[in-house]
């Protein structure tokens, strides 16, 4: 077992790409699979099947491996499995130690260190599990953890815990469970599948589970979340796109982090998908290293604008365990969403939230616009630093129209 110690002063890596350069919509290719018949290629079962799950397969493939990246891929099956499609696989630059998709997906030996405040279940999500695999913890609304698969696993990911282990019970049953939940609790009007990646569900599961909410009354909007479109986009098929149509409103979140993992390929399927009448939302991570950047994360929004996806949370990366390589601070975030707001399409800017650790949900974080406030104005500051005053009615008082 090769030992790497981890070094205690993590560097900044540089930007990897100009920022023209992350506005190109480049296809991933086979690259390493360039002989394979493309109708192969384009099936994502193949894909599945061929993923890249071992310490061999990945040294075979990426003999430049850095040590810290030999140690974390031999220590994966000890915490987060490794698998990276063969799609996403291709995206990586191997001739860059800093590449921002082999940051996401190669394990490094830092996982295995725990840094203070770190937390197995950051966001509380079991203690508010009323059943197995689903999460009530806002009033209205909750998610189902539908399937503990994701079609690669990303190593800052919040349910760690759960995600790629050999399943100790039947999502089957979780399934009875949650559903039978739902419908007798008449204050859930939003449901959240999630997991795991739902999409990975075949469409015959998928579409069965689709019908089963869409039959309780007081179910109204239905939301999936998927990272698919961006690790496998080969899933987002015309079949798969007639079933989703069936039950709207239906939303779907991706999760996108970096512009290059905006290609040709995830485009043609976030379109498909909006062609199907979905709206698409992204929910970034902040990850040092990855995104951290504001030419990378601009590039990164409006791409995701020209995708027809409506960039929709920006997250502090959570505070799992052996994930301090990934973090970055907080001020770097609030950097970032200064050099957003006001500087591109409000659309583009997304909301900068920590998810509060112990289950306390998602709280925006932003720097202060209104700067006081008496009863008559109210002091503004916009995104040039410039103060403003606003009178407001001071006889005004909440509900009234006069
Ligand atoms: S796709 Fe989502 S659930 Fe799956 S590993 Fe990544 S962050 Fe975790």
């Amino acid at each position: 077992m090769l030992e790497v110690e981890p070094s205690s002063q993590i560097e900044e890596p540089p930007l990897s790409r100009s920022a023209e350069d992350l506005k190109e919509f480049v296809s991933a290719g086979q690259g390493r699979w360039a002989d394979l018949p493309a109708s192969q290629w384009q099936d994502w079962r193949w894909q599945l099947q061929n993923r890249i799950t071992s310490y061999e397969q990945l040294e075979g493939l990426a003999p430049n491996l850095a040590p810290e990246e030999r140690a974390g891929a031999l220590a994966a099956s000890r915490k987060l499995a490794m698998s990276i499609t063969p799609y996403f696989f291709n995206l990586i630059d191997f001739k860059d130690p800093g590449c921002p998709i082999r940051r996401q997906v190669i394990p490094r030996v830092e996982e295995t260190q725990s840094a203070p405040g770190e937390l197995t279940d950051p966001c509380d999500e079991d203690s508010h599990s009323p059943v197995p695999g689903l999460v009530h913890g806002y009033p209205d609304r909750v998610l189902m953890l539908v399937t503990d698969r994701c079609a690669s696993y990303c190593r800052y990911c919040t349910r760690s815990r759960l995600v790629g282990r050999a399943p100790t019970e039947s999502f089957e049953s979780r399934l009875d469970q949650q559903i039978d939940y739902i419908s007798r609790t008449p204050a859930v009007r939003d449901v959240l599948l999630s997991g795991g990646d739902p999409l990975l569900l075949n469409d015959q599961k998928l579409e069965s589970i689709l019908e089963r909410l869409r039959a309780i009354r007081h179910v109204e909007f239905l939301r999936i979340g998927t990272r698919v479109p961006i690790f496998l986009p080969q899933r987002i098929t015309k079949e798969l796109c007639a079933i989703l149509r069936r039950f709207h409103p239906l939303f779907i979140s991706i999760h996108s982090n970096h512009p290059r993992e905006l290609t040709v390929e995830a485009r043609t399927a976030l379109e498909r998908l909006a062609d199907a009448g979905i709206p698409l939302g992204n929910q970034s991570v902040l990850l040092r290293g990855v995104n951290d950047n504001p030419d990378v994360m601009k590039a990164h929004v409006q791409k995701l604008l020209m995708c027809r996806v409506r960039p929709y949370y920006l997250y502090q990366c959570d505070p799992v365990h052996g994930t301090a390589h990934l973090r970055t601070s907080v001020n770097t975030g609030l950097q970032i969403m200064r050099s957003l707001r006001g500087h591109t399409t409000g659309y583009a800017v997304p909301a900068y939230v920590i998810d509060a650790p112990g289950g306390g949900g998602k709280v925006p974080i932003c720097e202060d616009s209104v700067l006081s406030w008496t009863t008559d104005r109210i002091l503004i500051r916009n995104y040039e630093g410039r103060i403003f005053e606003y009178r407001q009615l001071p006889s005004h008082k909440p509900g009234s129209h006069q």
